[in-house]
């Protein structure tokens, strides 16, 4: 079987930034499939806008017309806090020695070393890193230590061992998040272009992200 591919996130919305990262580095990467895991309690941030089953409901409705891409909402059945390295032994213990490719927005790398027990991310996976605007490639540092020793240069160094490589691609760089989004959104802005519609039909019918008490139709 080829390499799986593990995106986890808060996904308050998902939007098309996530999106096209994971379809580049599904081709590049020649992975099988991708799974999005919705984070239920994330522990490196505030409480999301949207609670754990609309996050859900919306990456669901996100990846409806891409075979490759499934939704997993392990982490929102699991209780205590979302910690990706539980994540990926779990997928570990499921997978048996098959390349797992976890996926990170730049920005999310270089927070890696904030993150519970990171050192053991790497000897569970491999991870992919999409370039996005604002946010530069560590050369120095551990990050900068470990790309120096693991650094990918594509498919088949990932293709041929479970775990251990990083991989980066400049890649589209679109400049969207989530933040961004929710803020347009309570002042009343429309995100049409910056994600997929059937979320943001869903937006809209729930008024989920506008300002309290004033609920679009
Ligand atoms: P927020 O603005 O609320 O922090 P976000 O847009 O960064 O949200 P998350 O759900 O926190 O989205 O991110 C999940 C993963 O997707 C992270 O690894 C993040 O780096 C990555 N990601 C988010 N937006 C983009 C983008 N535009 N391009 C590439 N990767 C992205």
């Amino acid at each position: 079987m080829g390499p799986l591919g593990i995106f986890g996130g808060t996904f308050d919305p998902i939007h098309f930034g996530h999106l096209r990262a994971a379809f580049e580095l599904t081709e590049l990467l020649r992975l099988d499939s991708v799974l999005f895991i919705p984070a239920a309690d994330p522990p490196h941030r505030g409480k999301p806008l949207a609670d754990a089953a609309t996050r859900l409901a919306m990456v669901r409705a996100a990846l409806e017309d891409e075979d490759a891409f499934e939704v997993d909402d392990r982490e929102i059945r699991r209780p205590g806090p979302s910690y990706t390295v539980l994540t990926l032994e779990e997928l570990r213990r499921e997978q048996g020695s098959r390349p797992l490719v976890l996926l990170l927005g730049m920005d999310a790398f270089l927070g890696l070393p904030t993150w519970h027990r990171w050192r053991e991310l790497l000897e569970l996976a491999h991870i992919a890193v999409a370039h996005r605007p604002g946010a530069e490639l560590p050369s120095t540092g551990d990050l900068g230590r470990l790309l120096e020793a693991g650094r990918a240069r594509g498919r088949e160094d990932i293709a041929a061992a479970p775990a251990g490589r990083i991989f980066d691609h400049p890649g589209t760089q679109l400049d969207i998040s989530s933040t961004d989004l929710r803020e347009a959104l309570r002042s009343g802005r429309d995100p049409r272009y910056l994600m997929p519609e059937p979320v943001r039909r869903m937006i809209n019918a729930t008024g989920i992200y506008a300002r309290p008490g004033e609920t679009e139709g």
